[in-house]
């Protein structure tokens, strides 16, 4: 019987054992933490979003090699998709429901049923599980030359113990909330493996933004605002200040060095220093990739995405007709949230331009990348090239038997449960290779 080894008992871990399980292997989980899932339960606000019936999926996912990662993304969907994994989780007792006609999450709205029916899964195959078992090494181990003896390929070294196997797959997960267990030793341990590890960045996290270019800043109040919203906001140094709270339907486009690299429309969250909101995660992948390249990086609202510039020019005209004398600020209270208005007229007053134009053009440089503990998921990691697209196993002839799955591949996806989708498929994946 085949001795399989998962390392890590996240969702791509458990799955990959319930595969390899199934398959007819010696299967355990090691896992560093004193339980496992950690990650999992904190999924979907504690209601876990477990996948999403996009029927593009395998499009949504990215990488810093993108065309050979969605190839592997479309080869392992089409050996373990969405369908399986919710008849999967049905067969094991598991119903679901879809919100926003896409997201799947639990009719629990618990992702502590999900953990509970993968652990009763894993207890059926008699998977063991070993916890507080961090692998801090794994070695190769070749039969002496000539020798017959049918000895386990790998030595999977924890602080305790030394574990045989045939098979070895790495689940370690990212970097991205290193307290749940996930802490970046799976990139070391690939490393010493002599795989290739990207930067690894936090993904789907706020950004960070400011005022616009410094000539925004070095921009003299002229005096068609008289309350100065503009010195308002440059003492507070934070053009957010007044509009956090604030939540809005918006275009939001990400320029990189002055050209739109990425656009997304959705509901946007001001907070005191950053955007937030799902839109803004999902682009925040892109932002994190331009600004670690050194790019200069913008982001661009339009805060009104129905009505064309011209339309809202004409509108703005109109009301400074009808209303002889009329504040900016009061025909502002008809086109965005009260707590914007400081925002909006600062901004006219920095740059110099027309009111219609800020509204759809309300432009921020995005300063920072934010911290691993704020990230969903992490961007970047092992080269998807290391791999056999087909089976998640290692390609170099020396690394055969080792297998990887999850979030520690630099492949990632979108909020709406395409990162779980891709832990369970390539888990799936790995785990039934693994095992034959
Ligand atoms: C707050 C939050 C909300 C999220 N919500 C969603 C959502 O609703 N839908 C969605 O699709 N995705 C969501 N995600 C992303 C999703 O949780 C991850 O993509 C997913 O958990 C990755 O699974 P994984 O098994 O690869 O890694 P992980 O879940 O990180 O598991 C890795 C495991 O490996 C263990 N480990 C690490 N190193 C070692 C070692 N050396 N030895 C032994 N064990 C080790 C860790 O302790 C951990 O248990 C969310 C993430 C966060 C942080």
């Amino acid at each position: 019987m085949k001795k399989v080894l998962v390392i890590g008992g996240g969702p791509s871990g458990l799955m990959a054992a319930i595969a390899a399980a199934r398959a007819g292997a010696q299967t355990t989980v090691l896992e560093a933490g004193a339980k496992p899932g950690r990650k999992l339960l904190l999924t979907g606000n504690g209601r876990c979003n477990l996948t999403n019936l996009n029927e593009r999926i395998a499009s949504m996912y990215d990488s810093s090699d993108p065309e050979f990662a969605r190839a592997m993304v479309r080869s392992v969907l089409s050996r373990f998709g969405v369908q399986d994994t919710l008849d999967f989780f049905r067969q094991e007792g598991l119903l679901t429901c879809v919100e926003h006609q896409t997201y799947v999450y639990p009719v629990t709205g618990q992702s502590g049923s999900v953990l509970e029916i993968l652990l009763r899964t894993l207890q059926a195959l008699k998977v063991k599980m070993k916890y507080s078992e961090e692998v801090i090494e794994i070695e190769r181990r070749d039969p002496a030359p000539g020798s017959e003896e049918n000895t386990c390929l790998w030595n999977v070294r924890t602080k305790t113990w030394n574990y045989e196997a045939d098979s070895v797959i790495l689940c370690c997960g990212s970097r991205a909330v290193p307290s749940t267990g996930s802490n970046g030793s799976g990139y070391e341990l690939c490393r010493m493996l002599g795989l290739d590890v990207t930067d690894v960045l936090p993904g789907l996290t706020a950004v960070s933004c400011r005022l616009p270019a410094p000539e925004a800043r070095a921009y003299v109040p002229g005096s068609r605002n008289k309350n100065s919203a503009a010195q308002e906001m440059k003492n507070m140094e934070d053009p957010f200040y007044a509009a956090a709270g604030t939540r809005t339907q918006a275009v939001v486009s990400v320029l990189s060095d002055g050209e739109v690299i990425a656009q997304e429309r959705g509901q946007l969250q001001f907070t005191q220093q950053d955007l937030s909101g799902i839109v803004v995660f999902n682009l925040s992948r892109t932002v994190v990739r331009a600004l670690h390249q050194g790019h200069d990086v913008t982001i661009s609202l339009d805060l009104l995405p129905d009505h064309t510039e011209d339309q809202v020019d004409i509108l703005i005209q109109s009301m400074r007709e009808k209303y002889d004398g009329i504040s900016e600020e009061k025909i502002l209270c008809g086109l965005v949230p009260s707590r914007m208005i400081p925002a909006v007229l600062a901004l006219c007053e920095l740059t110099g331009n027309r009111l219609a134009y800020i509204l759809k053009h309300f432009t921020l440089k995005a300063s920072r990348l934010r911290e691993f503990d704020s990230a969903q998921v992490c961007v970047g990691g092992v080269r998807t090239t290391e791999l056999n697209p087909d089976t998640l196993e290692c390609v170099s002839e020396d690394l055969k038997g080792i297998y990887l799955a999850g979030e520690l591949i630099d492949i990632d996806g979108p909020c709406g449960g395409y990162n779980l989708q891709w832990a369970w498929s390539s888990g799936y994946t790995a785990g039934l290779h693994a095992a034959q």
